[in-house]
């Protein structure tokens, strides 16, 4: 957590190239140009050969659908793209918005600025359980969770997330104790701020459903990139809580989730990237990004045997109930942590400064 770039500190990049951005947060201005486009980088993927292009645009959905889950900040592949870029190439096949999740206090902040100025962008915001373990061990745990709490009452924030368990990569017991505390005090925050809330679950349903469960759950939960197969699913169908498919639906050994689709009811189904991972066949491995969404929408509805629109249909009004519309103007919101900052100009100026374990440097298989 040491090296990361951190927007609240005094910067010491006197250019003033930014002045005019960064000389007063009462603007209503949706000035973009403030904000870097990336703050975060894959790793490479030590071992692996990937195609680091994008893969070229799919066919356009007729009716248009929301990702549910992506992460914009993150630069990948050999010509990183803008967030920008990525939403108007989402917007030309029939994705209509995204949801931008933040992972810890520098991303959370910039999903929440992004979402102040850009019509097609919503916020999820947490701490992953990734990054609980290190932060409790440095005793900033708290304070970045008071972080949380303070950016979730911003109006484009809709929910927290993306938190919960991951046993796949925490095995010791101080550290999943500490991913525990972090997923119930953002379970809190959810609930204090009327926001869904998106749970992040690897290797750890049991816990999850458990935790829900004794601590109360909010009205809205999001199992972001679904990872369970029909007992999972079951148990969302019960409760009423959402199952969001990623591009891993559509992996050919994936077929205990295309199990799971069959027991989920059609109003609890939710889709989404995880961008820049979990691309969709047949571009697996290569850089991801919202465009590709359409892949995943024909592959559940080609296995549901329903028809593409009417699945896309279902999917945008499933989403609005969730999070709400994202037809309200953006504003800067007053206090907004971003706007009397100064944020480096280059838009592809990692600085050296990419952290050394990001959470979502998980490979491609679940
Ligand atoms: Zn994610």
């Amino acid at each position: 957590m040491t090296e990361q770039r951190d927007p609240t500190a005094s910067s010491n990049n006197s250019s003033d190239q930014n002045a005019s951005d960064t000389s007063s947060n009462d603007t209503n201005s949706l000035d973009t140009g403030s904000i870097d486009p990336h703050v975060r980088a894959r790793a490479i993927m030590e071992g692996t050969e990937r195609d680091l292009s994008y893969p070229p645009s799919p066919e356009a959905l007729v009716v248009a659908v929301y990702d549910n889950h992506t992460h914009l900040e993150i630069a990948d592949g050999e010509n990183p793209m803008h967030y920008r870029e990525h939403l108007d190439r989402a917007s030309a096949v029939g994705v209509r918005g995204v949801v931008q999740v933040g992972t810890d206090v520098l991303t959370s902040r910039w999903s929440a600025a992004v979402a102040a100025r850009e019509p097609r962008v919503l916020a999820a915001i947490a701490i992953h359980p990734n990054e609980a373990p290190a932060l409790a061990e440095s005793g900033e745990l708290d304070a970045a969770l008071a972080i949380i709490d303070e950016l979730a009452a911003q109006p484009r924030v809709v929910a927290i997330g993306e938190t919960g368990l991951d046993y796949y990569r925490t095995e010791s017991s101080a550290g999943r104790d500490a991913q525990l505390a972090a997923f119930e005090a953002q379970i809190a925050i959810a609930k204090k701020h009327g926001l869904a809330l998106q749970i992040h679950d690897r290797d750890a349903h049991d816990d999850i459903v458990a935790t829900l469960l004794r601590v109360g759950a909010p009205e809205k939960v999001v199992f972001h990139c679904f990872s369970g197969g029909v007992e999972l699913a079951s148990v969302c169908a019960e409760r009423g809580w959402y199952a969001s498919f990623a591009g891993t639906v559509t992996f050919k050994n994936a077929r205990n989730l295309r199990d799971a689709l069959d027991v989920l009811p059609r109003s609890l189904l939710l889709v989404e990237t995880d961008a820049p991972f979990l691309t969709p066949h047949p571009y697996r491995g290569r850089p991801n990004g919202p465009y590709l969404l359409p892949f995943t929408v024909r592959a559940i509805a080609d296995h549901l045997g329903t028809d593409v629109s009417m699945l896309s249909a279902q999917l945008s009004s499933n989403t609005e109930l969730v999070y709400g519309s994202w037809d309200a103007e953006p504003v800067v919101a007053p206090g907004d942590p971003w706007a009397a900052q100064e944020v480096p100009g280059d838009p592809h100026n990692l600085g050296g400064v990419l952290p050394e374990h990001y959470p979502g440097e998980r490979g491609v298989s679940t």
